[in-house]
């Protein structure tokens, strides 16, 4: 319904014009609220990543997508058109607008911005750019000519700056996110694919870090006291529940998980979102180096992406 109706309704000729930033924000704040959950606490990454669907829902991403893919569509259709878009890129770029600028102080200095400029003015506040040659370039990733990019994988990518950026905006003001570069969607889509809602629901509540705490709730006068419902221990941070809780351990059906030190692991994937992996063989999949590690199982360790302690990685050369 979001997909097919909603987003298309409310993102209608978004290609020609900014858009109302503020109404854009309602949006994307009420869709999070029907995907996700509605706790005042939630973040709207944790909303909009936990999600079996692969298509990204986020009205600021799926407005990037229409504008790049709009400028591919007209190249395509007619490349004359591309040497005008070209053109205008150049001037843009020669100081005719500056890059530096958001849309209000372009319209304030220059009179006229059309779609190439919103586009320019959009990619920017990704962390994005584009080039006179049509070469869009993004922090840390391969450019992508969006003359030739195959058509199938163009969309895919444009969400994928979307969806950092997004990461990194977010990264930036939640302490639980901290570290947290980027979301790996194929180990999220592949573990959440056995996951029946209800699951996906207990995970996105986690994971957009909507929890209150026994204590926060207490001090918000929503409970009486700050004890955990299940083991009556003073519930001080929402960890307590998924990995401390003594009556939740006694029912772990993943018992080897029980001997895990939870410290070990980054805080954004306690809370269910993954990022990427760390390129080092002998740290754990996060880099964290064998000597930091605290938890002792070595089945749990080995689990974590260290190497069994008697085969450490020796280089030959
Ligand atoms: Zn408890």
């Amino acid at each position: 319904m979001i997909e097919a109706n909603i987003l298309p309704a409310a993102l209608y000729g978004i290609e020609m014009t900014n858009g109302c930033r503020s109404a854009l924000e309602r949006l994307q704040a009420a869709i999070a609220g029907v995907i996700g959950t509605r706790s005042a606490k939630r973040s709207q990454l944790g909303s909009y990543k936990i999600q079996k669907w692969k298509r990204d829902l986020d009205p600021d991403v799926v407005q990037l997508v229409r504008r790049i893919t709009l400028v591919r569509r007209q190249i395509d259709k007619n490349p004359e058109v591309g040497d005008v878009i070209k053109l205008i890129i150049r001037k843009y770029a020669e100081g005719h607008v500056r890059y530096d600028l958001g849309v209000r102080e372009i319209r304030e200095e220059f009179e006229k911005i059309g779609p190439v400029g919103f586009l320019i003015d959009n990619l920017k506040k990704h962390g994005a750019s584009i080039d006179d040659n049509l070469i869009l370039s993004h922090d840390g990733e391969q450019d992508i000519d969006i003359r030739d990019y195959p058509w199938q994988a163009l969309k895919e990518e444009i969400q994928n700056i979307g969806k950092k950026a997004r990461v990194a905006n977010t990264a930036k003001a939640r302490e639980a996110y901290d570290g947290l570069e980027e979301v790996d969607s194929l180990a999220l889509q592949a573990a959440l694919k056995r996951r029946s809602q209800e699951e996906i629901n207990v995970i996105s509540n986690h994971g957009s870090l909507a929890n209150w705490t026994a204590e926060k709730l207490k001090e918000a006068g929503k409970k009486d006291d700050e004890f955990c419902q299940l083991c009556s221990k003073k519930e001080t941070s929402v960890e307590h529940m998924q990995w401390e809780c003594q009556k939740v351990r006694e029912r772990r059906k993943k018992t080897y998980l029980c001997s895990l030190d939870h410290n070990d692991v980054p805080k954004h994937l306690l809370m269910g979102l993954p990022g990427s992996m760390d390129k080092n063989i002998h740290t754990t999949f996060w880099g964290k180096q064998r000597s930091e590690v605290e938890t002792k199982d070595a089945f749990v360790r080995c689990k974590m992406g260290l190497p069994k302690d008697n085969k450490e990685w020796v280089r030959k050369d």
